[in-house]
């Protein structure tokens, strides 16, 4: 199996080989077609499977294919909302998301809390395709009128055990329901477990979902 097997454009097959991946893991080989595919995903994964990448790989490629706005003016109506549990993880996946998008016009920009707001505001002022978060900074965010999902077609709950766990749940229940609803965005949740409340929250929040366990 190979990323070209996958249907990846030549742009982001150069990246991945710039970033010196050989070939997909098996997350990767498994959950990438069904988000190509437009289908909703629920995965179970552990943290060095190569998650990150099996979700923004498609959904980059997807993107590209897009005839999207451009530049430093962009609506801060991203299409791609990706929330993590922590400002590490954030960070770990908006530096994924540059690495396979260089080169393109794709703009990925990062909210996390615990920091300076001004910054972050600033940011979300000139836009951006794909907006990587921490949900109570998001949250915040959305109620102050910073950004919009009213234009996403793309959203990704990564670590959805850890979320639980840190008490994350309501402000993520807020959240998607300023989104349109499912069935017209393609969801995808990654979760290293697959208890009671990840099984209901897979429930409300995708659409007739794939299911993929590695
Ligand atoms: P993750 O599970 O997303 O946290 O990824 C764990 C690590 O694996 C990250 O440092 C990635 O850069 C790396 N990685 C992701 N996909 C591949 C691949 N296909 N081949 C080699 N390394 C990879």
């Amino acid at each position: 199996e190979t990323f070209e097997q996958l249907g990846l454009r030549p742009l982001v097959l150069d990246n991945v080989k710039k970033v010196g991946y050989k070939r997909p893991t098996p997350i990767q080989k498994h959950a990438s077609p069904v988000i190509i595919s437009k289908q909703d995903l629920m995965a179970c994964a552990q943290t060095g499977s190569g998650k990150t990448a099996a979700f923004l790989l498609p959904i980059i490629n997807t993107l590209l294919a897009e005839d999207l706005p451009a530049g430093d003016d962009l609506p801060a109506r991203p299409y791609v909302l990706i929330l993590a549990p922590t400002r590490e993880l954030a960070l770990q996946i908006d530096r994924e998301a540059h690495m396979y998008s260089s080169g393109s016009i794709l703009k990925s920009i990062c909210c996390y809390g615990g920091t300076a707001l001004f910054y972050q505001k600033n940011q979300l002022r000139r836009g951006c395709h794909i907006l990587v978060a921490t949900p109570g900074r998001l949250k915040q965010f959305i109620t102050e009128k910073h950004v919009d999902l009213s234009n996403l077609k793309y959203f990704v709950l990564d670590e959805a055990d850890r979320m639980l766990d840190m008490g994350f749940m309501s402000d993520i229940k807020e959240i998607v329901k300023t989104m349109p609803p499912k069935g017209e965005r393609i969801s995808a949740m990654f979760s290293a477990t697959f208890p009671r409340d990840i099984q209901t929250a897979a429930a409300e929040f995708l659409n007739d979902y794939v299911f993929v366990v590695i």
